[in-house]
Order: C-alpha cells, then structure tokens, then sequence
C-alpha cells in the first residue's frame, strides 16, 4: 500500500512538473503551500520583492480585486473566477506587441485551501488586439465605401451580413437580404456567361476565391454589368482539410465604371460647346476610315464648311449668341447626315463633315441639302430671330492617291472660291465632273480675307 502511494506521489509531482500551466495550491489567505515550475516561472519574475510566498501579495499590484473576491465567495466549494485575465504588462514598452498578460483561474476547494492555475495568454491578447483592430478597419471600410458592396455568405451561402453599399447594388434592403440566397438578389442573366452562387461558391473553395464579371439583374429587374469576387474564409485546417467558415463576396457595379470612361472618352474626342467630334478625334478617324478602305470602289469624300459673317453675330448679339448659332447649327447638321457620317467642328465656326462611301457628286449633294437647311433655319437670339448662312467646299479622296491634308486643302480652296464667289455656296473640287456650283444670292457679299490664294484655276 505504501509503496503505492509513493508511486501515485511520484506520479503527481511528475504530472506538476512537466503541466505547461502553472498551478499553486494556497490558503484562503494567499499563502503558498505548492506550486509548479511552470507558476514559479509566471510568478518570480513579476513579485516586486522577488519573493514568492503569498499568491496574493505577488498578485496584488496587478490584480487587488482577488483578495475580496475570495472573501466575498461564501460557498463552501467553487470557482472564484475563471481565466481572468491579469494584465501585468498591459502594453509593454513597445505597445500591444510586448504586453504581458497571465490568465488565472481560482478554486476554492474546501474551507482552507484554493488552486490557482496560472497562464502566460501575452501572444492571445496581443492577437485579439490585432483582430479587433483589423475588424474596425474592416468595418469602417465596408459602411463607408460606397463603390463596392460587401455581402457576407455563411457556409451554406446564405446572406449574413451585408453593408450599405450592397442594398443600393442591388436594390434591396439589407434587412430583406440577410437569411436570403445571394442569387435572389443579384441574379445572373439567364442564358448570360456569370456564374451562380453556388458555383462560385464550389470554385471558391477549390481555389480560394473566384472573380466573375458580366451582366446581372437587380431585384427590379434592372440589368447592370457587374464584378463578383466571391472568396471562402477558411478555419483553420482540421485533419489536414481546410473548413471554410463562410465567404466574403465583393461585388461592383462597373456599368458607372464604364460611363466614368465613356465620359473621358467623350472629353477626349468632343467638342465641348457643340458637342461635335473635336478637331483631333476628326483626323484620327478620317485617317483610319482612309487606311482601311479601297477607296477606288469607296471613297471617301469631305466637305468644308463656314459660317458667313460670324463676326457679326456676335457684334450684334453678344459671343453668347455665336455660341448658340454654333450650337444650332452643329444639331441640324447632325440630323441631316447619315448615322457614319462625322460632323466635327475644326475651330471657330469652321465644321467638316467625312462622308465614307461617298464620291464627290454625293458630297456636293449632301453640302446643298445643309446649306438649304442653314439658311432656312430661323436662329432665336433672346428676342431676336436671326438667319445665317453658310459655305462650302468639297474634295473626295477616290483612287486619285491624294492624302487627308491634301484634300483638305483641296476643300478648302473650294471653300474660299464659294466665299470668294458670293457666300451661300457650295463650290466642289474642279477636277471633278461635278455640275457648275450652285450660286445663290449672299446676304452680305465680303471677301474671304484670311485664307491662302485659290490656287485652283477658276
Ligand atoms: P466669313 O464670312 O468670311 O467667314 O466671315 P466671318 O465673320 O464668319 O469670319 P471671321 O474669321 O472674320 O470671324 C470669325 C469669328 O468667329 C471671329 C471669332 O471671334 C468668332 N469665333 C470663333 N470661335 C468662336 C466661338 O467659339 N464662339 C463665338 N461666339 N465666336 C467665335
Ligand atoms: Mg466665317
Ligand atoms: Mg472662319
């Protein structure tokens, strides 16, 4: 029998010794009847007087409330606390990164005598703090970006948490949204490339995350072009298998994205008070139409065009009425030609007009329907309703082999004759065997100063 109890001792202090938790046996008073290595570890280093006698008097400085918390426990047995949690280094010299925390949980076993166990939790606080921190930012960033819309899915894909961004994504509320499927609410398009849900989801869990984009209905039924990235928050690994907890999904609306550059597009190819094509965008596409086509079975013709006298209008208007002359007559113009055609505003009250597929005789055509048009066209001015007219000059690019700056210039001079000739004109390239220009009667007969000679022969 004694031999027994010897071994069961051995045992005991064996099993005290190697616990990797600290474990003191004490009086109801704090003074110290046993404790493991592992407690002496914990306790030494933080007992002001380098003494460890009394649990109490080490743990006073950090924690004074255990004392009482014993004197108030009247029951006979039980636990005084449980993993509380002592802060002996709260934050440590270099912040959360050093704190020292122990962990205690205390005991009373009988009227006389308590166990305290004691752990080191430093790197668990300093981890909680970490993932408090990270879930405020997180937090913060999902309530108050609004361009993505942030929908939590748990295991099973069902909506458990959503943020502001998502009930206007997807144009329902986020309390109809939570305990819901997510295709509900963001459906994909039937017969549409995206992908559902759940085959996302499956993805998601094979390889992380899956990110699928094209077209999607809103709850109304409106279609909008959307980003999903669906990615699975894993658990730790249980038995070598990653379990995933739940998944994050990301969604953007790229349809505003997409006017976003559709409106620098349009900085970058209009012009701004007509709305026009600008002088740039004119001569890059009038060059790509030119490289493409054969030009001997479809030319390609241009017609220049100016506004007669526009100086007047805005002496006797004001520059606001020239503006709105400008802005009227890009919007007739435009009405007029063919969906291909391109109407562009080259400077001042200067337009050419690029006519695929069309040789010179249509060109002229086309240049007297818009000047019939112009002159026709009643221009209101505040109380006054003015006319305008305007000139042209046509030139093709056919199988002649002139290039885009020459048969500009080639249309220009045709401009100059018709201004030249009376205003109100249309005056085409003479090389051609178009019909004699069309004269008409020109409200104020000027010369055309500012251009270069005619060089064509009359
Ligand atoms: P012509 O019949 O020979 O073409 O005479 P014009 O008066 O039309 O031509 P001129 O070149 O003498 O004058 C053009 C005027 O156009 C001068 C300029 O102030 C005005 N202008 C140029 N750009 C704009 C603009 O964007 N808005 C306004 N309101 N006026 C402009
Ligand atoms: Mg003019
Ligand atoms: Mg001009």
């Amino acid at each position: 029998m004694a031999d027994m109890a010897d071994t069961d001792l051995e045992d005991a202090l064996e099993l005290l010794y190697a616990c990797p938790v600290g474990i003191v046996q004490a009086t109801l008073d704090g003074g110290i009847v046993m404790v493991n290595p592992m407690a002496m570890n914990l306790l030494l280093p933080i007992s002001a007087d380098g003494i460890v006698v009394n649990l109490f008097t080490v743990l006073n400085r950090y924690s004074p409330e255990l004392r009482s918390k014993i004197r108030e426990f009247t029951d006979r047995q039980g636990t005084l606390c449980e993993n509380l949690r002592i802060f002996v280094n709260a934050a440590g010299k270099n912040g959360a990164a050093d704190a020292h925390v122990l962990s205690c949980t205390l005991i009373k076993i009988n009227d006389r005598k308590m166990i305290a166990t004691l752990s080191d939790v430093s790197q668990q606080v300093v981890q909680e703090g970490r993932l408090r921190q990270a879930e405020t930012w997180f937090a913060t960033l999902i309530d108050s970006v609004n361009d993505f819309a942030v929908i939590s899915l748990d295991r099973h894909g069902i909506i458990d948490g959503v943020n502001p961004a998502a009930a206007l994504l997807t144009g329902a509320s986020q309390e109809v949204m939570i305990g819901q499927r997510l295709d509900r609410f963001d459906t994909p398009e039937q017969g549409g490339s995206t992908y559902s849900a759940l085959e996302q989801m499956a993805i998601a869990q094979r390889d992380g995350w899956h990110l699928d984009e094209g077209w999607r209905q809103r709850a109304n039924g409106e279609r909008f072009w959307c980003q999903r990235l669906l990615a699975a928050r894993s658990e730790d690994m249980v038995r070598g298998e990653r379990i995933v907890s739940g998944y994050t999904v990301v969604l953007r609306d790229v349809t505003r994205g997409d006017s976003d550059s559709a409106r620098l597009k349009e900085m970058l190819t209009t012009d701004h008070l007509t709305g026009a094509c600008n002088r740039a965008h004119f001569f890059e596409l009038a060059e790509r139409q030119r490289s493409r086509r054969n030009l001997n079975e479809a030319p390609l013709s241009i017609i220049v065009l100016d506004i007669d006298c526009f100086k007047q209008i805005n002496d006797n208007h004001g520059h606001a009425a020239g503006d709105t002359t400008l802005k009227l007559l890009t919007r007739l113009c435009r009405s007029l030609l063919r969906a291909t055609d391109t109407f562009a505003r080259m400077g001042g009250e200067e337009f050419v007009v690029l006519l695929p597929g069309m040789d010179l005789d249509g060109s002229v055509r086309t240049a007297e329907r818009l000047r019939i048009a112009i002159a026709a066209m009643p221009v209101q001015l505040g109380d006054a309703v003015i006319n305008i007219t305007a000139s042209f000059g046509c030139a093709v690019m056919d199988g002649n082999g002139i290039s885009l700056a020459e048969a500009l210039e080639v249309a220009d001079r045709c401009l100059y004759r018709a201004k030249r000739g009376g205003r109100n004109r249309v005056e085409p390239a003479l090389s051609s065997p178009v019909s004699s220009p069309v004269a008409v009667t020109s409200p104020v007969p000027r010369a055309r100063r500012r251009r270069a000679a005619d060089l064509t022969p009359p």
